[in-house]
């Protein structure tokens, strides 16, 4: 059976090993270390090179009694303030003291799974060959799922566990997600000598923001333009203001239309103010959309039934390696884990739910 000692006290290790993104160094050699011990192949990537951190994804092994693999996979990064977590259980619910996160995103993703293997040794229960993945800098970017080789597992689906929501839901759909970011330009001048030779891209920038559907664009759909900065002095008519922003969309042609009309706006409303707007998007990752009778979901509804929580079909406005998985063809769910208020120093799990997910791997591994 699930120990919970056992398990809660991994989780309390895990979370006090500082594992910043791009510096997951310590957490992953003790991950290393803990399933070697558990006699899984483990084997660590490139990423890290590729994307200047200290650390690559960990992809371990745990050969079964045949069919196709199935993966099981969270990631080691934390958000800030993420280092030296004091984690305190009461009440059956983990906190952190003080003035960090807790790290339950993801760590309760990574106890869980570690304790599943345990519970399947033990008890020498039949399975199907489980490859971990254990990704690096998921925070910010989702990059070292990037630089997975998902085709190297052999598997026909995935788990990730990574969402919010109580265990037993699981994401079906999530938003593809663009980044854009602007440069406007106008035409310094003296704005109280000859103000009329100077074409304002504070007022571009202004106008064209007021001008752009911005929110929740419709019920798939959202934007955002998060960081502006320029200017140079209140005497001087701004020659130059930088933007950044997102898009997101379930639906790909929605997001194309949302990108294209925020490009649109930025570069009409520069051009009739007389200035310029020079545009990029950066594609960061694909939507996810998945059947609700899609093997995968099909099964972790099923996982759920089997051990009592209630199975919850949810979208998401969130990005996870779930996303860049499935943007590589691998039907992969992100499951409901039970951490709350994630990304904030009031992140908390509950023990139960560390518990439950625990048996939600061992019910979708007997499944599978
Ligand atoms: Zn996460
Ligand atoms: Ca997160």
């Amino acid at each position: 059976m699930v120990s919970e000692t056992r398990l809660v006290g991994e989780f309390f290790r895990l979370v006090q090993i500082s594992s910043p993104s791009k510096r997951e160094r310590h957490v992953a050699d003790y991950l290393k270390a803990k399933l070697t011990g558990m006699g899984l192949k483990v084997e660590e990537d490139e990423a890290g090179f590729e994307i200047g951190g200290d650390t690559g994804n960990l992809i371990a092994r745990f050969p079964g009694n045949g069919g196709p693999a199935i993966v099981f996979c969270a990631h080691m990064d934390t958000v800030q303030p993420g280092e030296g977590i004091i984690p305190v259980l009461q009440d059956g619910i983990i906190t952190s003291q003080g003035a960090t996160v807790l790290g339950g995103d993801d760590k309760a993703g990574i106890s869980a799974i570690l304790e599943a293997i345990q519970v399947i040794k033990e008890q020498n229960l039949a399975h199907p060959e489980i490859v971990i993945v254990f990704t690096v800098a998921e925070e910010g970017g989702l990059r070292g799922a990037q630089a997975v080789d998902v085709d190297s597992f052999g598997a026909e689906f995935a788990f990730c566990l990574d969402a919010g929501g109580p265990v037993g839901s699981v994401v079906n759909r999530g938003p593809a997600q663009n980044q854009l970011r602007a440069s406007i330009y106008g035409r310094a001048a003296h704005a109280g000598i000859c103000p009329e030779e100077g074409v304002s891209a504070i007022q571009i920038a202004a106008e064209a923001i007021m001008r752009t559907k911005l929110g929740r664009v419709d019920s798939e759909t959202t934007a955002n333009i998060g960081l502006i900065s320029g200017g140079k002095a209140t005497n001087i008519i701004p020659d130059c203001v930088e933007l950044e922003g997102e898009a997101r969309s379930l639906t790909d042609a929605k997001l194309a239309a949302q990108t294209e009309h925020m490009i649109e706006t930025l570069q009409q409303v520069a051009r009739k103010r007389g200035g310029r707007a020079e545009v990029s998007v950066q594609a960061v990752y694909p939507a996810i959309n998945l059947a609700e009778d899609a093997p995968v979901i099909a099964l972790t509804i099923k996982a759920a039934q089997a051990i009592g929580v209630e199975p919850q079909v949810i979208r998401t406005g969130g990005g996870s390696d779930a996303n860049v998985l499935n943007g590589r063809g691998l039907p992969t769910a992100n499951l409901g884990i039970g951490m709350e208020k994630v990304h904030s120093t009031d992140e908390f799990i509950r023990v139960a739910d560390l518990i439950n997910l625990t048996r939600l791997l061992l019910a979708i591994v007997k499944l599978a």
